[in-house]
């Protein structure tokens, strides 16, 4: 066997069972061992057993040579390890070829364990890797046996979710009740897709122990060992509650208002939106409430911002704990609400709601000790009677808003078709306004002033006119504020002036002329005219005496912008034309300041004068008024006086001149004329 081997391996020979053994546990051991069985000392059987229990042996093959050809025997060598027989006498091919065989197959599996040892040693480093980065982790690292049992549970899990990782290791269901409701779905299908190499990051909430709310940005990874056996899944869950709640407080500040936090204006058009989008799809109904505080403007100037931010905020509460949850409420400007409110198909509930809301503002604030009475008007538009989409529900709630404010104040108001109709008469009446100043249909009509003390006529008041073709004479009431809002006052005005100008001058030349006649003038005049300049234009063009001339000007404009009427008036007076302070009393004038501006007369209003001697309030402030004006060294004239007793007590109240249906209503020009030649003082 030996010549038959030698030329294709090195061999070692080893006498006796001992001596191989020696020869295995040595520096260079054999890759395969031939052994006899029967031998002295030791047999073949006990030198295998031996080989195969030591370290160095066990992965080396053992073919038995024997002449023993007994099955048991066969059956024995290979219980304790033998690879393989080879029987005497040999074929020495058969030999060759396992011999062979067998030192490959040694090589083979020699190979296979390498590899399987070197890559568990990685594993076993990466695995420790893992828990160390896992351990000292900020974020709730976990790791999921494939039968979803957990392996690893990082320390930070507690931080996050209040849970110890001894929870999650004795309860795999814990982390599902967890998860808020709304969420679990989400949450299911990413870890299911875990597998996902493109589910990215999954953001979901958490209740932790402490019942708080905790936003959880998680990522989640399937794992297996080299081989490819899968060990599971690896993920990890990241505390983002923090960046949440920022992202939460930008768009909070992109839809709300920071002061109330109630939705802006941008938030409420899309919640109206699909309010009418529900609307249509559950044929259902609801109210779009326009909501307008009343006195707001003059609290905020008078009482300072911070005032009027308290109020705000009051009033969005009293809004919001009278509403019922399935309602909207929106501000949208200032002092401007919105307000949807859902309905089934009875109609009143809207008006009683809206009521409330009224009642509810009309009560006093209490602000820093002061009470504050404030108040609202209120607009409705109905879904769908008064517009199918957004801008016409707004623009109906708008019109129903604006009637409420012209009635008064506290008032609720439905929309309804005139109102467009209204706002369309409003605009042919404009048209026409502009075609009265161009065709000379406005006229003017002069009331005489008498003076107490003589019984004199002191003054006339020019007071304007519109002959309408169609609509017959129209009260300057009814178009003044029209054409203050368009600013066809200005060249309305302008022609007052002249016209009046030269009707001064024909009854100055005529003798006839008062000592001044009064022109009303309009506060947009003063601030957006050139007042200055159409004054000096008709005083020279008519030549008449600046004296004669005397402006009569409202409390509200003298408040508007003191700076700019101040300089407007002084300009005026240094042109010598008289001014006079028109309907006093019904401003907030300070005295202090008329007297500033020097004007030379007050006129008060035809509402004191009314039932000054019925009410004892009013009669208070006309003789406070005269008193004040008289130190002030101003003439007072009462308007509105009607009644001889009225004009009595005014005479005894020392009130200096008189102007009312008493003495004549205003007239026009050539009556005015008659009145003047045949009046005599009674
Ligand atoms: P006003 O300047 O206070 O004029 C007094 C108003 O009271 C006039 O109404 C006059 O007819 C009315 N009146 C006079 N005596 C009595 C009376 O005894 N009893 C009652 N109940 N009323 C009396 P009118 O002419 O309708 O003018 C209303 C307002 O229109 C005026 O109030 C004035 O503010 C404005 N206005 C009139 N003409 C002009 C004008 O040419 N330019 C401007 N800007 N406004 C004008
Ligand atoms: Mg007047
Ligand atoms: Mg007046």
């Amino acid at each position: 066997m030996l010549e038959a081997l030698k030329d294709d391996y090195r061999i070692l020979v080893a006498r006796s069972g001992a001596k191989a053994l020696e020869l295995i546990e040595g520096p260079s051991p054999p890759d395969l061992v031939l052994l006899d069985i029967m031998m002295p000392e030791m047999d073949g059987y006990e030198v295998c057993r031996r080989i195969k229990a030591s370290p160095a042996g066990n992965r080396i093959p053992v073919i038995f040579v024997t002449v023993v050809d007994a099955i048991e025997d066969k059956v024995k060598g290979f219980s304790i390890g033998a690879a393989d027989y080879v029987t005497k006498p040999f074929d020495i091919d058969e030999v060759r070829a396992r011999v062979r065989t067998h030192l490959e197959l040694a090589r083979l599996r020699n190979v296979l364990e390498d590899l399987v040892a070197q890559r568990t040693a990685l594993l076993e480093q990466s695995e420790e890797k893992y828990r160390i980065l896992a351990d000292y982790s900020p974020n709730w690292e976990y790791w999921l046996a494939p039968d979803g049992s957990y392996l690893y549970v990082s320390p930070a899990c507690k931080e996050v979710s209040g849970y110890a990782p001894a929870d999650f290791f004795a309860d795999s269901g814990l982390m599902e009740r967890i998860i808020h409701p709304d969420d679990l779905d989400a949450w299911k299908a990413h870890v299911s897709s875990g597998s996902g190499v493109n589910s990215g990051p999954q953001v979901f909430r958490i209740r932790a122990r402490d019942g708080n709310e905790h936003w959880i940005e998680h990522v989640c990874k399937p794992v297996s060992d080299a081989a490819g056996t899968p060990l599971g899944l690896r993920g990890s869950h990241r505390d983002i509650t923090d960046r949440q709640s920022a992202e939460e407080m930008l768009d909070f500040l992109a839809h709300r208002d920071p002061l109330t936090s109630l939705p802006n204006r941008a938030l409420f058009a899309q919640l109206l939106e699909q309010a009418v989008m529900n609307a249509e799809r559950g044929h259902s109904q609801f109210a779009l409430l326009f909501l307008d505080l009343d006195n707001f403007k003059t609290i905020n100037e008078s009482l300072g911002h911070s005032v009027g931010d308290q109020l705000l905020i009051g009033v969005s509460k009293r809004l919001q704990d009278l509403l019922p949850d399935s309602s909207a409420i929106a501000r949208i400007g200032g002092d401007e609400f919105y307000i949807i409110v859902e309905r089934g198909m009875s109609l009143p509930g809207i008006d009683l709601v809206a009521q409330r809301m009224i009642d509810t503002l009309a009560e006093p604030f209490l602000l820093d000790e002061n009470r504050i009475y404030i108040g609202a008007s209120i607009g409705i538009a109905l879904y769908p009677t008064d517009g199918h989409d957004v801008a016409t529900l707004q623009s109906s709630a708008d019109a129903a808003l604006h009637q409420a404010k012209a009635q008064g104040r506290g008032i609720l108001r439905f929309f309804s078709p005139e109102m467009t109709s209204r706002s369309k008469a409003r605009l042919s009446l404009e048209a026409d306004l502009r075609r009265a100043l161009e065709q000379q249909e406005l006229r003017l009509h002069y009331q005489p002033q008498v003076d107490l003390a003589s019984g004199q006529i002191v003054g006339l008041e020019a007071l304007v006119r519109w002959q309408h073709p169609e609509r017959g004479m129209v009260p300057p009431d009814e178009f003044i504020p029209l054409a203050e809002e368009s600013g066809l006052v200005v060249p309305l005005g302008d022609w007052v002036l002249r016209a009046a100008c030269r009707q001064i001058k024909v009854w100055s030349d005529a003798g006839l002329a008062p000592r001044q006649t009064a022109v009303n003038v309009s506060a947009v005049q003063l601030n957006r005219g050139h007042l200055v300049k159409s004054v000096k234009d008709a005083l020279r063009e008519t030549g008449i005496a600046p004296e004669l001339l005397e402006l009569e000007i409202t409390e509200s404009f003298v408040l508007a912008d003191r700076d700019q009427s101040f300089r407007s008036l002084a300009e005026l007076k240094a042109l010598g034309v008289r001014l006079s302070i028109d309907d006093f009393g019904t401003g907030y004038s300070s005295l202090a300041y008329l007297q500033q501006l020097k004007v030379h007369k007050l006129k008060i209003d035809l509402s004191f004068v009314r039932d000054v001697t019925t009410n004892s309030g009013n009669a208070s402030i006309v003789k406070a008024v005269i008193a004040l004006g008289h130190s002030l060294g101003l003439e007072i004239i009462a308007e509105g006086v009607e009644e001889e007793e009225q004009a009595r007590y005014l005479h005894a109240l020392q009130c200096d001149v008189i102007q009312g249906y008493l003495i004549s209503r205003p007239l026009p020009v050539d009556e005015m004329t008659r009145f003047m030649q045949t009046f005599r003082p009674s």
